[in-house]
């Protein structure tokens, strides 16, 4: 674990008063992948600028995900000794860590054992889709950004805190869950339980989802660096939030489908918070290039020296313009998403680039100087027939045949990333099942097989065990909390606990992942507004 001395940090001035509250901010996975990840990161510069909250990060102490923290990374307090802990949760899977942290911590798991501090709070795109598999965890799932829900959290806390530090718990959780009901963004799972545990439905009522009205009113950059991030010392900035394209597959674009985008000038002053010696800047969204005004960012951060790099780009917005300016801003790999190479599977996800454009993409980039490009690929779906794999290997080895990647002289290379298909919550593929992990296996295999040894060509693949998982959580439901409790008092490595989980707490979300959730079956997240 790196000394938190190394780190350089850029947080806005705070007042905590003579009676903090002391909040843990967690995510759910190792220090390297925390600090690279900009949701969790905005959670603590939210929480940090608070009045009167005074921050701690908790995150796991080591990789193999088996060592778990009792301590908090700076001052080292004992994280039972917290206020509330806010889990900041991106990916389904971390849900086994999450568990597993509070059960090392000496916290119980589940909310009706817990009768004192801390309050435990989960948010993120996951819980966002589907917060139903962690209801009987939580004290409060955000549902939304962060920007308006965690204050709102923060606020009812210190409302209450004189009455939640003290014998009468139970009576200030109870009037702090009232308080929380009536704000949009707030799931409280206790007030939608019956006494055994279960869902409870309240009359047709649905919770709403919160948003932010415009970018440009809050700030967006990390506000710690640190070398030992997964992408080195990089200060990532949001430029845009959702996606108008509507992929029938893609749950962030059917979870916040305003599309909204910070202003440039917004976006310079974040991007500048940490001075060229410190850090170089990640450009946040999932449509970089459909910001117009894109090009004029990148090339004034690229006057002003810093180095740029971007998460993926879209291949109809990629302008040649965008991807000159990003090669003058140091930017040596980018990554595009063809998804697959059969005109009747990309129709059935609604993503229809034509290869042309794919390889003129592919071709610009080279061209000026971007030598590693990643391309996304999706299988799992069950129309696919092997003829529709074949035109996946076919399109990819048409895509190295015409890009002249063997015969060009700049170290160029592609990265064919191939990840099953996981249904997800509120996209219109929601309903649909997840394969069986031996089919997932095989077409992984069909189609990654060709390039195996293929110089210039690098493959990688996400488990379809891990999908699987992935899968369940996606779109389980509170069911899993047997399964959740049976992992966290285990300590082996994540996929074996699970399958110890399914064995002794039955494989009824396995099922229900595999199988079609027809059209009439109430959905477990239904009740969410978005
Ligand atoms: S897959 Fe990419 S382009 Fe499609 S909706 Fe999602 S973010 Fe947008």
């Amino acid at each position: 674990m790196p000394d938190p001395i190394s780190e350089i940090t850029r947080f806005p001035e705070s007042d905590p008063g003579p009676e903090p509250i002391h909040v843990g901010i967690a995510c759910p996975t190792v220090y390297g992948v925390a600090i690279a990840s900009l949701g969790y990161q905005l959670v603590h510069l939210i929480a940090q600028s608070q009045p009167g909250v005074v921050t701690h990060r908790i995150v796991l102490d080591k990789p193999d995900g088996k060592s778990y923290p009792t301590r908090t990374l700076e001052e080292k307090l004992d994280i039972k000794s917290l206020d509330a802990i806010f889990f900041s949760c991106s990916f389904e899977n971390d849900y086994i860590h999450l568990v597993r942290m509070l059960d090392t911590a000496g916290i119980p798991v589940l909310r009706r054992d817990r009768g004192s501090l801390p309050l435990i709070l989960i948010g993120g795109i996951a819980p966002t889709g589907n917060p139903e598999p962690l209801a009987n965890i939580a004290d409060a799932i955000l549902i939304g950004a962060g920007e308006i829900n965690v204050p709102a959290a923060l606020d009812g806390i210190q409302d209450f805190i004189p009455l939640l530090r003290g014998a009468r718990f139970k009576s200030g959780r109870d009037q702090l869950y009232e308080l929380w009901d009536t704000k949009v963004g707030f799931y409280v799972p206790e007030l939608w339980s019956d006494k055994k545990g279960d869902f409870k439905s309240q009359d047709g009522r649905k919770l709403g989802q919160v948003y932010v009205d415009a970018l440009d009113d809050f700030p967006s950059y990390t506000p710690i660096i640190s070398s030992h991030g997964v992408y080195g010392s990089k200060n990532l900035v949001e430029i845009s939030r959702g996606c108008p394209a509507h992929c029938n597959f893609c749950m962030l674009s059917y979870v916040n489908r305003k599309g909204q985008e910070r202003s440039v000038a917004s976006i310079l002053e974040n991007a500048r918070k940490f001075t060229l010696d410190e850090a170089s800047i990640g450009l946040i969204s999932s449509r970089v290039g459909d910001h117009p005004g894109i090009v004029d960012v990148v090339n004034t951060l690229a006057d002003d020296g810093y180095d740029v790099s971007v998460s993926s780009l879209r291949v109809a917005t990629s302008t040649d313009e965008l991807l000159q300016a990003l090669s003058r801003a140091g930017t040596k790999s980018v990554a595009f998403a063809p998804e697959h190479g059969s005109e009747k599977i990309l129709k059935l996800i609604n993503k229809q680039y034509a290869y042309e454009d794919v390889l003129g993409r592919i071709n610009a980039s080279f061209d000026v100087g971007i030598n590693r490009i990643k391309l996304y690929f999706l299988t799992g779906f069950e129309e696919e027939t092997d003829d529709d794999l074949s035109m996946m290997v076919d399109y990819i080895q048409a895509l190295i045949n015409d890009s002249g990647l063997m015969t060009r002289g700049g170290g160029e290379k592609l990265i064919i990333g191939l990840a099953p298909f996981v249904p997800k919550a509120s996209t219109p593929f929601q309903r649909r099942p997840m394969q069986p992990e031996r089919v997932l296996k095989s077409k992984i295999k069909a189609v990654t097989g060709p390039f195996k040894n293929a110089p210039r060509i690098e493959i990688e693949t996400e488990s379809p065990r891990s999908s699987i998982l992935q899968g369940i959580f996606s779109v389980g439901n509170r069911e899993l909390t047997k399964h959740l409790e049976f992992v966290s008092r285990t300590r082996g490595p994540v996929i074996s606990s699970w399958d110890e989980a399914v064995g002794v707490a039955g494989d009824s979300p396995v099922r229900l992942l595999m199988e079609s959730r027809t059209t009439g079956a109430v959905l477990p997240w239904s009740f969410i507004k978005r």
